[in-house]
């Protein structure tokens, strides 16, 4: 049914620890899981449960074939096949037979099968032409809802007939979400806390009913967890994987007709989960910024010109940092990285229209850095000699706290106008913030002049890749982009040898005029403009090359996976 497309010397090499970055997750013999009551011991045992039916829905989102492939692979490997055990070791480690590497390449585990860009939410063998063709027609013939079913970010579309059908997520996967609708109601049994509980009860109907409001329920109370917080569920809903529903505004006559009919196409949710406790003092830590976030959205540039995210005496953004026992689904798929935190909802949900706020979680298991020598040998290679001294793991924290709350500032509304650079620039947005705001924070006291200097060298040594992204990662597009930008105005230079050299004192104003051009684009909500901001920026320089060059001799790491030693044990 099957055929299996690496070599099997491919395959050991991708599997090797030197080529393949594993991130532990907690183990029962973590302080935080050690320190929890009965009660909460037993609900993190549902949450998993319920975390792990849920993989089952990324995994059909991803790839119609993705069940089917991952079970060949699994008998297979109990009759003795090398091949195919070696195989499912990556298929677990990025959650899906295809899926880009960590030079940007893409790795297909099983042969003469690839990925489309509607991923498993769209017909495998629909086209950008026949789907937009389809629409038009539909449209035509008056099937306004039906179109609307289509393009809405909760369902899976399939064909029906001449024309294609939306069926929403909560039908679609009704046996997934009502076995772990049953396991979250468990969990709300146990937990001790109340608002928690309340939370989960709230996630549990979301999961159940065809109501997209409920999902804002469930998302509002969820943002609103942090006095007293001791357990971390998340059902992350991004739209980062579907590269199809967004085409639509391409087409001219569809586009026209959308807007007539006032349809907004939202590319598709992706399912991930996230379960772990909350770790108490990274979190007071990160409590630490909340104070300035007002101050700093008065530093905004243009602020007089949108309505802030965030506005004074705004006290909706909470904060966890959370040692992790599992990330399912997209949320632990690691395909060319894995993220360190994140800022939800995005401004897409419904909940957002309800006063609901925003959360961030940070992921301690997955900033760690385990491998010192590892990382000595890439400085070595990469960084002026006199500035290691600044370069440190603690620093990179740093600069994520200041990316993520820059994500609640600048312009709330309007950015969808800027299509496919619409998360770039978005994520752009964030780093530059994070970076044009240090002197505003070392002269509050939040920082000191040398923890300054730290979160500059580590972010500008951090910011070159090993190769040159697709223009599809927005994260390491905006990365390249960025040190473009700081080559260009000499904030940052590159030696013959592709050492990274950094003028300290230029990165500050750097970032902050590169921020202003950033608001300014999300302000104007010009697609051709925000392209041409994108063409000017995303070029890969030979200055790029020499680290880059660097980079892959020091660091072989080609896949990554996540291990999950205490839901294993206790999942057994
Ligand atoms: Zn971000």
């Amino acid at each position: 049914m099957f055929e299996l497309n690496l070599t099997e010397e491919e395959l050991k090499k991708r599997t090797d620890k030197t080529y393949l970055l594993t991130k532990t997750m907690i183990s029962s013999d973590n302080e935080s899981y050690k320190n929890l009551a009965d009660g909460d011991k037993e609900a993190l045992l549902h949450l998993l449960k319920a975390g792990k039916i849920l993989e089952d829905v990324y995994l059909r989102q991803d790839n119609e074939k993705n069940k089917a492939f991952k079970k060949f692979l699994e008998d297979e490997t109990s009759k003795g096949n090398e091949r195919a055990r070696l195989s499912l070791i990556l298929f677990n480690a990025q959650k899906g037979m295809s899926a880009i590497d960590r030079e940007s390449n893409m790795v297909y585990l099983a042969k003469g099968e690839t990925s489309s860009d509607g991923k498993g939410f769209y017909p495998s063998d629909l086209t950008k032409e026949e789907f937009h063709s389809i629409l038009i027609k539909m449209l035509k013939a008056d099937k306004i809802d039906d179109v609307k079913n289509i393009l809405t970010q909760r369902s899976m579309v399939v064909r029906d007939g001449e024309y294609l059908k939306g069926i929403d997520y909560t039908e679609f996967f009704k046996d997934e979400f009502t076995k772990a609708a049953d396991e979250l109601e468990l969990a709300a049994k146990t937990s001790t806390n109340n608002d928690f509980n309340e939370y989960l009860i709230l996630q549990a109907k979301a999961l159940r009913d065809n109501d997209p409001m409920l999902d804002a329920y469930a998302d509002k109370k969820w943002a609103e967890l942090q006095e007293d917080a001791v357990l971390e569920f998340t059902i992350s809903r991004e739209q980062y994987a579907d590269m199809l529903t967004g085409t639509v505004i391409e087409n001219e006559e569809l586009k026209q007709l959308l807007d007539e009919n006032e349809i907004e196409p939202l590319a598709k949710d992706s399912i991930g989960i996230r379960i772990g406790i909350i770790n108490k003092e990274g979190t007071e830590n990160l409590l630490k910024i909340k104070k300035y976030i007002p101050l700093l959205a008065g530093y905004m540039p243009f602020k007089d010109e949108y309505e802030q995210n965030i506005t004074e005496g705004d006290d909706k953004q909470t904060m966890v940092d959370v040692d992790l026992a599992a990330l399912y689904g997209d949320e632990g798929a690691y395909r060319g990285g894995i993220t360190v935190a994140q800022n939800l909802p995005n401004n897409d949900k419904l909940s957002l229209t309800i006063g609901g706020g925003r959360r961030n979680v940070y992921h301690r298991q997955i900033r760690e850095i385990k491998d010192k020598e590892k990382l000595q040998k890439r400085l070595d290679a990469t960084l002026d000699k006199d500035l290691h001294k600044y370069f440190d793991a603690e620093a990179s924290h740093k600069f994520t706290i200041g990316h993520e709350n820059v994500h609640s500032l600048g312009p709330k509304n309007g950015t969808e106008a800027l299509g496919k650079y619409k998360n770039i620039i978005e994520e752009n947005k964030a780093d530059m913030g994070s970076m044009a705001f240090l002197d505003i924070l070392v002269k509050e006291g939040m920082y000191t002049e040398e923890e300054k200097k730290q979160i500059i060298v580590t972010f500008c040594a951090g910011n070159f890749m090993k190769s040159e992204p697709p223009i599809s990662q927005a994260h390491r597009v905006r990365s390249v982009m960025q040190t473009k930008y700081f080559l260009d105005h000499g904030a940052v230079s590159v030696d013959n040898e592709g050492r990274i050299h950094v003028d300290i004192e230029k990165v500050v104003p750097t970032a902050a005029k590169m921020l202003e051009e950033i608001i300014r684009i999300q302000i104007d909500r010009d697609f051709n403009k925000a392209e041409a901001y994108i063409n000017k920026n995303f070029v890969w320089t030979d200055e790029m090359e020499r680290v880059a060059k660097n980079l892959r001799t020091t660091d072989l790491e080609l896949n990554g996976r996540v291990e999950y030693p205490l839901a294993d044990e206790l999942l057994k």
